[in-house]
């Protein structure tokens, strides 16, 4: 495989990686952080929605503490009016302007047609009685007048239901606050609903009707239920000790003190100079026991609105934290991406280059750089001994193939070697290397050996190696072909241009004269065969220039002979 192939295909499964891993850090993250942005803008929603609940909640407190000046107006007398008209005229304006203030628009509007036109009719009955005289005021008339502020907080109240719906259908978190909101606010409607059914008889110092008694049971036996409703809840909630208070408070004031006044009204049977209270003073009595029922109310809506902005703080924090860790894990990674690229792959990349040069016989390693990891060093370092070891053993074998090929006395080519060169030659389509074979014997060689020993036979076969080497050219092969026997491959000659040489060779042969020691010379002479030309196998050139030989040494042998084509019918002939 080319290295390139290796590098793209090693990068492109880092990255492919790096992705992988990338892409899963990110769905991971973007799941948890879709579900904290969810979770912060569901609470941010709820602080708002609750903050705002408050404040349409406070419009029904205003409503319903509209009533107290009311009824002391409705019950005063000349000289307590002007008091009791400034009270109800602020408590007016506050409710208007709260009204005014409040973001009405989301709310449906037959709803607020309603509680206008139903908190109208009832400031326009309290007037119409506030107008006559304090002698000419009639219960009944007190009475109706009351009842029609009751209906316009009655009116109200169907906003504030309305709108709790809507939030608790939005988050059911919000139930509990919202319902203790409620019950609270409507323990304080309650409580000043009470104080109302008084009102009018005492104005009028008459005894309290039956149907004013019966009322008025019925929305006390409702304010102990409800308070016995809002004991748990109140208890559990956290730790507040302005609350805790306000609860005794109002135990004390006005489930003691409060209800106790009326208690003591309904059991007083009015004497001829009326009650022992009259509305006025008893309106201001009683509207003070209901103080700590407000402050109650209040600290409730304020402690859930903390509680909400605590959650919408814990909510941003979780998120900005899971924000932070998200951005970190993604650095971390993109990091570890590149210290893999730079200490492992980046290295294993280079190892895998040099793993190919290895190959290809020309190491070219890799050297460790600073910060690569300890492995990829040891992997350098193994690669190193590897090529080491290739070099000597390519170097072995280059020495063992040298060997297989050459002849050890001589140093010429072996036979072996001559006969792959001759069979490449022979099967060549090329002209140009056409070959022919010149084989070579030395004469009655046998006897050299006898006479002068093995040495000096060994010295005359590498003397005449030398001798013939010098007669050659570059080109032209020359082997020991057998113990005494040598031959010539020659290329791109013709067959009188081989005889010319082969004479050559012989002649030069016959003038040496080897040096056997001291003064003593030894004169060769060697029969040659030669053959070879076109279109002739390897094998049958050998044959024909071994004939060609033999035909050499059996007509007396120092001669040349060349094997020749017989004509068709006839026997060859050298
Ligand atoms: P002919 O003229 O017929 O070729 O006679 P010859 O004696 O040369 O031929 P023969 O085949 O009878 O003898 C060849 C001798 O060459 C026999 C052998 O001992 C000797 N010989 C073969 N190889 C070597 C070698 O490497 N060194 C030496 N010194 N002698 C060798
Ligand atoms: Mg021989
Ligand atoms: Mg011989």
């Amino acid at each position: 495989m080319p290295d390139t192939t290796i590098r793209h295909s090693l990068k492109w499964k880092l990255w492919c990686m790096a992705l992988v891993a990338a892409l899963c850090t990110a769905i991971l993250a973007g799941t948890t952080l879709y579900r904290s942005v969810d979770g912060f803008l569901q609470a941010r929603h709820n602080a708002r929605d609750i903050r705002q609940f408050t404040t349409v909640f406070e419009a029904a407190n205003l409503i319903s503490a509209e009533r107290g000046p009311a009824n002391a107006l409705m019950s005063a007398d000349e000289a307590q009016r002007p008091r009791a008209r400034a009270w109800l005229e602020q408590l007016r304006r506050q409710t208007d302007d709260h009204l005014h203030r409040l973001e009405l628009g989301a709310f449906p509007p037959e709803l607020l047609a309603a509680v206008h036109a139903r908190l109208d009719a009832g400031r326009r009955a309290v007037d119409r009685v506030a107008a006559q005289a304090a002698g000419a005021r009639r219960d009944d008339d007190i009475q109706a007048a009351i009842e029609a502020m009751f209906a316009a907080w009655d009116s109200y109240f169907g906003l504030i239901q309305w709108q709790a719906t809507e939030l608790m259908r939005r988050d059911q978190e919000l139930t509990a606050p919202l319902f203790k909101t409620m019950m609270l606010g409507n323990l304080r409607e309650y409580a000043g609903r009470l104080g109302s059914y008084l009102i009018a008889p005492l104005a009028a110092g008459e005894p309290i009707p039956l149907r004013n008694r019966i009322e008025g049971q019925i929305t006390r036996g409702r304010l102990l239920e409800l308070w016995a409703l809002l004991r748990p809840s109140a208890e559990a909630l956290p730790l507040d000790a302005e609350f805790r208070q306000l609860r005794q408070q109002a135990e004390i004031r006005y489930f003691g003190d409060g209800l106790g006044l009326v208690d003591r009204l309904l059991a007083e049977a009015p004497a001829a100079g009326g009650y022992s209270l009259d509305a006025v003073r008893f309106t201001d009595r009683y509207v003070a026991t209901m103080q700590p029922l407000e402050a109650l109310r209040e600290r409730l809506l304020a402690l859930t609105v903390r509680e909400f902005e605590q959650r919408e703080h814990r909510a941003l924090q979780a998120l900005a934290t899971l924000g932070l860790t998200t951005l970190l894990s993604l650095c971390l990674l993109a990091g570890l991406v590149l210290a893999v690229q730079r200490r492992l792959f980046g290295p294993l990349l280079r190892a895998a280059d040099a793993v190919v040069t290895l190959a290809d016989g020309a190491p070219a390693l890799p050297h460790p750089r600073p910060g690569e990891a300890g492995e990829v060093r040891r992997l350098y370092h193994a690669m190193a001994m590897v090529s080491e070891r290739l070099m000597e053993r390519g170097r072995l074998t280059r020495e063992l193939e040298q060997l297989a090929l050459t002849d050890g006395l001589t140093g010429l080519l072996n036979r072996r070697a001559l006969d792959e060169l001759g069979e490449r030659a022979a099967a060549s389509p090329r002209r140009q290397d056409c070959p022919h074979l010149i084989l070579l014997d030395i004469d009655h060689f046998k006897s050299i050996n006898d006479g002068h020993g093995h040495p000096a036979g060994d010295q005359v076969l590498r003397e005449l190696a030398e001798l013939m080497r010098a007669q050659l050219r570059q080109d032209d092969h020359l082997g020991r072909y057998g113990g005494e026997e040598f031959a010539v491959l020659i290329e791109g000659y013709r067959l009188s241009e081989a005889a010319l040489l082969a004479r050559r060779l012989r002649r030069a042969i016959r003038h040496h004269r080897v040096r056997l020691g001291g003064e003593q010379t030894l004169s060769i002479s060697a029969s040659i065969g030669v053959a070879g030309g076109p279109g002739l196998g390897w094998e049958q050139i050998v044959r024909r220039a071994d004939e060609a030989l033999y035909r050499a040494k059996a007509e007396g042998r120092d001669r040349v002979r060349i094997y020749r084509r017989p004509p068709a019918g006839e026997q060859p002939s050298s």
